[in-house]
């Protein structure tokens, strides 16, 4: 392991992404606080919030800020200190730098720069809600934050589900407490009421809770508790329900696939297909006519 290898030999030169607890203060590693303890300075995404940590475990390193505002001039003046034998840690406020979290530009800067650059594994919310929410682990998806924005956020979910039966997967978002209940109902338009959703909130506090049902039922629970509190993660495996598929598969996808399991005239599996849609025979034959145009 280059960089530190032990506690003897003094730290390498070189910029030290260093993950920090999302809770509880007990997940910061050995390492992590010696890397802390002994890098030149410390790059925190918010001072004062590191500062807490630091005076927690009486790290004594000076701090300077590096935040989404001051990100690309500030990863300039420190890959400058780096190229001259620095030692910087970057921290952010909590988890793992450059997870949804400033650390990737001065990471890219100092990789361009020819700066060794070291990761000090830790706490994460995303890796830490996935392996312990019961979904898939084997193929995962992390989008970050969903927009904000009602429309640009069904857009979102529209493109997932547009996805399903392409490919399995888990899809993991940041979720924001206040936004939890809305994205849900979002959820329930695009991939039926029956979707099953994993909620992870407050991991390593106090009150750690993974609430597991479908989109139904978690967004009835949240929404009827006097607030919505806690950091979260939203978990995932698309599945679209009967009633949604039937939407999205075409009415000429349904007759073909009639006719060829069950031996079906063209007429039959579309008078089928239009009882199963609650359409008169004329409307889905209209419709069948379209489509097919469309594919000319
Ligand atoms: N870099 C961090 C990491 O490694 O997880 C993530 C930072 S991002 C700005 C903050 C978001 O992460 C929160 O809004 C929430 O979605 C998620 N998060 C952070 N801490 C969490 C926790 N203890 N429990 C659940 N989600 C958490």
């Amino acid at each position: 392991m280059p960089g530190d290898r032990s506690g003897d030999v003094p730290l390498a030169p070189g910029l030290y992404l260093v993950a920090t607890p999302i809770g509880n203060l007990e997940d910061i590693t050995l390492r992590a606080l010696r890397v802390l303890r002994s890098v030149d300075r410390i790059a925190c995404e918010d001072t004062r919030q590191t500062q807490k940590l630091l005076n927690h475990f009486g790290i004594t390193t000076p701090t300077v800020s590096y935040h989404m505002h001051n990100e690309g001039q500030r990863a300039e003046e420190l890959v400058h200190a780096l190229k001259q034998g620095a030692r910087i840690a970057v921290v952010s406020d909590a988890g793992t730098p450059g997870i949804a979290d400033p650390g990737h530009e001065i990471a890219t800067a100092a990789i361009a720069a020819g700066v060794p650059v070291f990761p000090v594994p830790g706490a994460n919310a995303l890796i830490n809600a996935l392996i312990a929410s019961g979904l898939s682990t084997e193929r995962f998806t992390f989008h970050g934050f969903l927009p904000a924005k009602e429309g640009q956020r069904r857009t979102a979910l529209e493109a997932l589900r547009a996805q399903v039966g392409v490919s399995v997967e888990t899809h993991a978002f940041y979720e924001a407490p206040h936004r939890i209940v809305d994205t849900l109902a979002d959820m329930e338009t695009v991939f039926g009421v029956e979707q099953a959703v994993v909620i992870a909130r407050e991991l390593t506090k106090l009150h750690e809770e993974f609430l597991r049902g479908t989109v139904a039922e978690l967004r009835a629970q949240l929404a009827s508790r006097p607030a919505v509190r806690g950091e979260m993660v939203l978990l995932f495996e698309p599945q679209v329900s009967s009633a949604v598929a039937h939407e999205q598969r075409s009415i000429a996808a349904e007759v073909a696939a009639l006719m060829q399991a069950e031996s079906l005239s063209e007429k039959d599996a579309l008078k089928r297909v239009a009882r199963e849609r609650g359409m008169g025979k004329s409307e889905a034959y209209r419709e069948l006519q379209r489509e097919q145009n469309r594919l000319r």
